[in-house]
Protein backbone atom coordinates (compact mmCIF):
# COMPACT_ATOMS: atom_id res chain seq x y z
CA UNK A 1 0.00 0.00 0.00
CA UNK A 2 1.38 3.20 -1.05
CA UNK A 3 0.45 6.76 1.36
CA UNK A 4 2.19 9.97 0.14
CA UNK A 5 4.25 11.95 2.62
CA UNK A 6 1.16 14.59 2.92
CA UNK A 7 -1.38 11.98 3.15
CA UNK A 8 0.45 10.84 6.47
CA UNK A 9 1.03 14.16 7.70
CA UNK A 10 -2.86 15.82 7.43
CA UNK A 11 -4.24 12.35 8.97
CA UNK A 12 -1.54 12.48 11.57
CA UNK A 13 -2.84 16.08 12.51
CA UNK A 14 -6.24 14.80 12.30
CA UNK A 15 -5.58 12.00 15.17
CA UNK A 16 -4.01 14.33 16.94
CA UNK A 17 -6.28 16.61 17.15
CA UNK A 18 -9.59 15.43 17.23
CA UNK A 19 -9.78 13.37 20.55
CA UNK A 20 -8.33 15.62 22.36
CA UNK A 21 -11.13 18.28 21.80
CA UNK A 22 -13.28 15.69 22.54
CA UNK A 23 -11.99 14.88 25.43
CA UNK A 24 -11.20 18.45 27.43
CA UNK A 25 -13.38 20.24 29.39
CA UNK A 26 -12.70 24.30 29.99
CA UNK A 27 -12.94 26.36 33.32
CA UNK A 28 -13.13 30.08 33.92
CA UNK A 29 -11.42 30.29 37.59
CA UNK A 30 -11.34 32.49 40.02
CA UNK A 31 -9.87 30.31 42.48
CA UNK A 32 -6.00 29.78 42.19
CA UNK A 33 -3.88 27.59 40.53
CA UNK A 34 -2.38 26.40 43.41
CA UNK A 35 -5.49 24.79 44.73
CA UNK A 36 -6.92 24.02 41.43
CA UNK A 37 -3.78 22.18 40.34
CA UNK A 38 -4.07 19.22 42.83
CA UNK A 39 -7.99 18.54 42.09
CA UNK A 40 -7.55 18.65 38.04
CA UNK A 41 -4.31 16.44 38.26
CA UNK A 42 -6.74 14.00 40.04
CA UNK A 43 -9.55 14.24 38.11
CA UNK A 44 -7.80 14.11 34.62
CA UNK A 45 -5.79 11.14 36.45
CA UNK A 46 -8.94 9.00 37.25
CA UNK A 47 -11.15 10.32 33.97
CA UNK A 48 -9.19 10.66 30.95
CA UNK A 49 -10.36 14.02 30.38
CA UNK A 50 -8.08 17.12 30.13
CA UNK A 51 -8.66 20.33 32.23
CA UNK A 52 -8.04 23.55 30.45
CA UNK A 53 -7.81 26.20 32.98
CA UNK A 54 -7.97 30.16 32.48
CA UNK A 55 -6.93 32.08 35.69
CA UNK A 56 -9.28 35.43 36.30
CA UNK A 57 -8.83 38.22 38.59
CA UNK A 58 -11.69 39.98 37.72
CA UNK A 59 -14.55 40.14 34.98
CA UNK A 60 -15.62 36.73 34.35
CA UNK A 61 -19.37 37.82 34.06
CA UNK A 62 -18.50 40.11 31.22
CA UNK A 63 -16.45 37.95 29.57
CA UNK A 64 -18.93 34.80 29.69
CA UNK A 65 -21.65 37.55 28.60
CA UNK A 66 -19.15 38.82 25.57
CA UNK A 67 -18.27 35.74 24.30
CA UNK A 68 -21.64 34.83 24.30
CA UNK A 69 -22.95 31.18 22.60
CA UNK A 70 -19.20 31.19 21.24
CA UNK A 71 -17.55 30.69 24.92
CA UNK A 72 -15.49 28.30 25.01
CA UNK A 73 -15.88 27.86 28.60
CA UNK A 74 -17.74 24.94 30.44
CA UNK A 75 -17.47 25.51 33.94
CA UNK A 76 -16.92 28.38 36.38
CA UNK A 77 -15.18 27.96 39.81
CA UNK A 78 -14.99 30.80 42.38
CA UNK A 79 -15.25 31.86 46.25
CA UNK A 80 -18.26 33.66 47.62
CA UNK A 81 -22.41 33.21 47.18
CA UNK A 82 -22.63 36.95 44.98
CA UNK A 83 -20.18 36.00 42.59
CA UNK A 84 -22.09 32.73 41.97
CA UNK A 85 -25.47 34.44 42.12
CA UNK A 86 -23.83 36.99 40.01
CA UNK A 87 -22.89 34.64 36.99
CA UNK A 88 -26.85 33.31 37.45
CA UNK A 89 -28.12 36.27 37.48
CA UNK A 90 -25.90 37.56 33.92
CA UNK A 91 -28.19 34.52 32.24
CA UNK A 92 -24.05 32.39 31.15
CA UNK A 93 -25.25 29.40 33.38
CA UNK A 94 -27.66 26.40 32.57
CA UNK A 95 -28.72 24.37 35.19
CA UNK A 96 -27.46 20.89 36.02
CA UNK A 97 -29.79 17.86 37.24
CA UNK A 98 -28.03 15.40 38.81
CA UNK A 99 -28.63 12.72 41.35
CA UNK A 100 -25.34 12.73 41.92
CA UNK A 101 -24.98 15.89 43.30
CA UNK A 102 -28.04 15.59 44.73
CA UNK A 103 -26.61 13.02 47.23
CA UNK A 104 -23.11 15.12 47.94
CA UNK A 105 -24.27 18.52 48.60
CA UNK A 106 -26.95 19.19 51.10
CA UNK A 107 -29.80 21.40 49.83
CA UNK A 108 -29.08 24.61 51.71
CA UNK A 109 -25.90 24.15 49.95
CA UNK A 110 -27.30 24.10 46.26
CA UNK A 111 -29.30 26.80 44.07
CA UNK A 112 -32.93 25.34 44.49
CA UNK A 113 -33.18 25.82 40.69
CA UNK A 114 -29.64 23.85 40.39
CA UNK A 115 -27.92 26.64 39.05
CA UNK A 116 -24.55 26.82 41.37
CA UNK A 117 -23.70 24.27 44.14
CA UNK A 118 -21.43 25.00 46.25
CA UNK A 119 -18.54 22.85 46.99
CA UNK A 120 -16.57 24.10 49.99
CA UNK A 121 -17.55 26.25 53.09
CA UNK A 122 -15.69 28.67 55.39
CA UNK A 123 -16.64 30.75 58.11
CA UNK A 124 -15.97 34.19 58.81
CA UNK A 125 -14.77 34.30 62.20
CA UNK A 126 -12.64 36.56 64.79
CA UNK A 127 -8.43 36.05 64.84
CA UNK A 128 -7.95 37.05 68.57
CA UNK A 129 -4.40 38.13 70.15
CA UNK A 130 -3.46 34.69 72.48
CA UNK A 131 -2.00 37.53 74.84
CA UNK A 132 -4.20 40.48 74.77
CA UNK A 133 -7.38 39.33 74.18
CA UNK A 134 -9.37 36.94 76.94
CA UNK A 135 -11.47 33.89 76.49
CA UNK A 136 -15.01 35.04 76.24
CA UNK A 137 -14.00 38.14 75.41
CA UNK A 138 -15.59 37.95 72.14
CA UNK A 139 -18.25 35.92 71.37
CA UNK A 140 -20.39 37.90 69.16
CA UNK A 141 -20.29 39.51 65.85
CA UNK A 142 -22.36 42.23 67.44
CA UNK A 143 -19.42 42.57 70.03
CA UNK A 144 -17.27 44.00 66.87
CA UNK A 145 -18.90 46.63 67.39
CA UNK A 146 -18.51 47.40 71.45
CA UNK A 147 -16.65 50.22 72.56
CA UNK A 148 -14.46 48.05 74.83
CA UNK A 149 -12.54 47.76 71.23
CA UNK A 150 -12.05 50.69 70.50
CA UNK A 151 -8.78 51.50 68.18
CA UNK A 152 -8.12 47.77 68.91
CA UNK A 153 -9.94 46.05 65.08
CA UNK A 154 -8.31 45.58 62.20
CA UNK A 155 -10.02 44.58 58.69
CA UNK A 156 -9.75 44.21 55.03
CA UNK A 157 -12.10 46.88 53.07
CA UNK A 158 -15.43 46.45 53.92
CA UNK A 159 -16.73 46.45 50.24
CA UNK A 160 -14.66 42.89 49.83
CA UNK A 161 -16.99 40.44 49.00
CA UNK A 162 -16.47 38.34 51.94
CA UNK A 163 -16.99 41.62 54.30
CA UNK A 164 -20.62 42.37 52.05
CA UNK A 165 -21.72 38.68 52.67
CA UNK A 166 -21.28 39.55 56.80
CA UNK A 167 -22.45 42.50 56.50
CA UNK A 168 -25.76 40.60 54.54
CA UNK A 169 -26.02 38.83 57.33
CA UNK A 170 -25.53 41.29 59.76
CA UNK A 171 -29.04 42.65 57.92
CA UNK A 172 -30.94 39.26 57.26
CA UNK A 173 -30.55 38.55 61.25
CA UNK A 174 -30.95 42.34 62.39
CA UNK A 175 -32.65 45.02 59.13
CA UNK A 176 -30.73 47.69 57.84
CA UNK A 177 -30.62 49.93 60.43
CA UNK A 178 -29.17 47.85 63.42
CA UNK A 179 -26.35 46.76 60.40
CA UNK A 180 -25.71 50.40 59.63
CA UNK A 181 -25.21 51.04 63.46
CA UNK A 182 -23.14 47.86 63.75
CA UNK A 183 -20.57 48.74 60.82
CA UNK A 184 -20.80 52.62 62.16
CA UNK A 185 -19.55 50.99 65.73
CA UNK A 186 -17.11 48.03 64.10
CA UNK A 187 -15.09 51.44 62.03
CA UNK A 188 -15.37 53.31 65.14
CA UNK A 189 -13.32 50.79 66.46
CA UNK A 190 -10.52 50.27 63.98
CA UNK A 191 -7.24 50.77 64.76
CA UNK A 192 -6.41 51.61 61.44
CA UNK A 193 -8.09 52.07 57.52
CA UNK A 194 -9.26 48.85 55.86
CA UNK A 195 -6.33 47.55 54.11
CA UNK A 196 -5.02 44.24 52.96
CA UNK A 197 -6.23 41.19 52.66
CA UNK A 198 -7.42 38.72 55.53
CA UNK A 199 -3.91 37.31 56.35
CA UNK A 200 -2.24 41.18 56.71
CA UNK A 201 -4.77 42.11 59.73
CA UNK A 202 -3.21 38.97 61.76
CA UNK A 203 0.25 39.92 60.82
CA UNK A 204 -1.22 43.48 62.27
CA UNK A 205 -2.25 41.77 65.39
CA UNK A 206 1.34 40.03 65.87
CA UNK A 207 2.79 43.72 65.42
CA UNK A 208 0.95 44.43 68.29
CA UNK A 209 -1.10 47.07 65.83
CA UNK A 210 -5.28 45.42 66.73
CA UNK A 211 -6.48 43.26 69.03
CA UNK A 212 -9.09 41.10 67.05
CA UNK A 213 -9.51 41.27 63.35
CA UNK A 214 -12.09 39.58 60.55
CA UNK A 215 -10.88 36.79 58.50
CA UNK A 216 -12.40 33.56 56.85
CA UNK A 217 -11.24 30.11 58.85
CA UNK A 218 -8.89 28.31 56.12
CA UNK A 219 -6.09 31.45 56.01
CA UNK A 220 -5.20 29.95 59.44
CA UNK A 221 -4.13 26.84 57.67
CA UNK A 222 -2.49 28.65 54.74
CA UNK A 223 -0.39 30.80 57.66
CA UNK A 224 0.27 28.06 59.75
CA UNK A 225 1.75 26.53 56.24
CA UNK A 226 3.90 29.27 55.42
CA UNK A 227 7.52 29.85 57.22
CA UNK A 228 7.23 33.55 57.04
CA UNK A 229 3.39 33.54 58.31
CA UNK A 230 3.69 31.04 60.95
CA UNK A 231 4.42 33.29 63.91
CA UNK A 232 1.65 35.60 62.53
CA UNK A 233 -0.62 32.72 63.18
CA UNK A 234 0.91 31.61 66.27
CA UNK A 235 0.16 34.87 67.91
CA UNK A 236 -4.00 34.42 67.33
CA UNK A 237 -6.62 32.12 68.85
CA UNK A 238 -9.38 31.52 66.01
CA UNK A 239 -12.92 32.36 68.23
CA UNK A 240 -16.21 31.61 66.22
CA UNK A 241 -18.40 34.28 66.63
CA UNK A 242 -22.18 33.82 66.56
CA UNK A 243 -25.18 36.36 66.13
CA UNK A 244 -26.83 37.18 69.22
CA UNK A 245 -30.04 35.39 67.90
CA UNK A 246 -28.26 32.91 65.63
CA UNK A 247 -24.92 31.19 64.69
CA UNK A 248 -21.34 31.79 62.93
CA UNK A 249 -21.96 33.43 59.01
CA UNK A 250 -20.33 30.64 56.37
CA UNK A 251 -19.92 31.74 53.06
CA UNK A 252 -18.76 29.04 50.09
CA UNK A 253 -16.89 28.40 47.81
CA UNK A 254 -18.99 26.76 44.49
CA UNK A 255 -19.35 25.91 40.87
CA UNK A 256 -21.22 26.58 37.82
CA UNK A 257 -21.62 24.80 34.24
CA UNK A 258 -22.04 27.86 31.45
CA UNK A 259 -24.96 27.84 29.02
CA UNK A 260 -22.71 28.00 26.26
CA UNK A 261 -20.51 25.08 27.40
CA UNK A 262 -19.57 22.96 24.20
CA UNK A 263 -18.25 20.23 26.51
CA UNK A 264 -21.56 19.60 28.78
CA UNK A 265 -20.62 15.72 29.78
CA UNK A 266 -17.06 16.40 30.28
CA UNK A 267 -18.47 19.44 32.46
CA UNK A 268 -21.45 16.78 34.37
CA UNK A 269 -18.59 14.86 35.12
CA UNK A 270 -15.90 17.22 36.38
CA UNK A 271 -18.42 18.65 38.53
CA UNK A 272 -19.75 15.69 40.36
CA UNK A 273 -16.22 14.38 40.98
CA UNK A 274 -15.61 18.14 42.53
CA UNK A 275 -18.28 16.91 45.04
CA UNK A 276 -17.10 13.68 45.67
CA UNK A 277 -14.48 11.96 47.95
CA UNK A 278 -11.54 12.49 46.27
CA UNK A 279 -12.03 15.87 45.71
CA UNK A 280 -13.54 17.15 48.68
CA UNK A 281 -10.67 15.27 50.86
CA UNK A 282 -8.17 17.47 49.09
CA UNK A 283 -10.08 20.54 49.02
CA UNK A 284 -10.38 19.94 53.13
CA UNK A 285 -6.88 19.02 53.18
CA UNK A 286 -5.02 20.91 51.22
CA UNK A 287 -6.70 24.35 51.26
CA UNK A 288 -7.90 24.05 54.97
CA UNK A 289 -12.18 24.31 53.79
CA UNK A 290 -15.29 22.47 55.37
CA UNK A 291 -16.30 19.78 52.85
CA UNK A 292 -19.43 20.60 51.71
CA UNK A 293 -20.13 16.84 50.83
CA UNK A 294 -21.30 15.58 54.34
CA UNK A 295 -19.43 12.11 54.18
CA UNK A 296 -15.86 14.16 54.50
CA UNK A 297 -14.99 15.18 57.58
CA UNK A 298 -12.62 18.24 57.90
CA UNK A 299 -8.94 18.07 58.82
CA UNK A 300 -7.27 17.28 61.71
CA UNK A 301 -6.23 21.01 62.26
CA UNK A 302 -9.45 22.31 60.95
CA UNK A 303 -11.43 20.42 63.20
CA UNK A 304 -9.13 21.21 66.52
CA UNK A 305 -10.37 24.52 65.62
CA UNK A 306 -14.13 23.80 67.66
CA UNK A 307 -17.47 23.57 66.16
CA UNK A 308 -19.67 25.73 65.73
CA UNK A 309 -23.50 26.05 64.63
CA UNK A 310 -23.98 27.52 61.36
CA UNK A 311 -26.10 31.13 60.67
CA UNK A 312 -29.56 29.88 59.53
CA UNK A 313 -29.47 32.14 56.35
CA UNK A 314 -30.25 30.83 53.17
CA UNK A 315 -27.07 31.68 51.01
CA UNK A 316 -29.14 32.78 48.41
CA UNK A 317 -30.35 35.99 50.86
CA UNK A 318 -27.14 36.63 51.50
CA UNK A 319 -26.16 37.24 48.03
CA UNK A 320 -29.47 39.08 47.22
CA UNK A 321 -28.62 41.51 50.14
CA UNK A 322 -25.48 42.35 48.88
CA UNK A 323 -26.94 46.01 46.90
CA UNK A 324 -28.24 46.74 50.19
CA UNK A 325 -25.11 46.13 52.27
CA UNK A 326 -22.62 48.11 49.62
CA UNK A 327 -24.77 50.78 49.72
CA UNK A 328 -24.87 50.68 53.59
CA UNK A 329 -20.85 50.51 53.62
CA UNK A 330 -20.51 53.24 51.43
CA UNK A 331 -22.76 55.18 53.12
CA UNK A 332 -20.77 54.60 56.50
CA UNK A 333 -17.74 55.34 54.60
CA UNK A 334 -16.48 52.54 56.22
CA UNK A 335 -12.86 52.39 54.26
CA UNK A 336 -12.38 56.07 54.52
FE1 LIG B 1 -10.05 33.73 50.25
Amino acid sequence: MFFSRSTIFASALLTLATPTLANDVNVYSYRQAELVKPLFDAFTAQSGIKVNVQFLKKGLVEKLVAEGNRSPADVILTVDISRLNSVVEAGVTQPVVSEVLKNNIPAEFRDPENQWFALTTRARIAYASKERVLDGEVTTYEDFADPKWKNRICTRSGTNAYNLALTSAVIANHGEDVAKSWLLGVKSNLARKPQGNDRAQVKAIYAGECDISIGNTYYMAKMLANPEQIEWANSVRIVFPKFSNGGTHMNVSGVAMTKAAPNKDNALKLIEWLSGDTAQKIYAEANGEYPVNPNLTPSELVASWGTFTPDDTPLIDIAKLRPASLKLTEIVAFDE
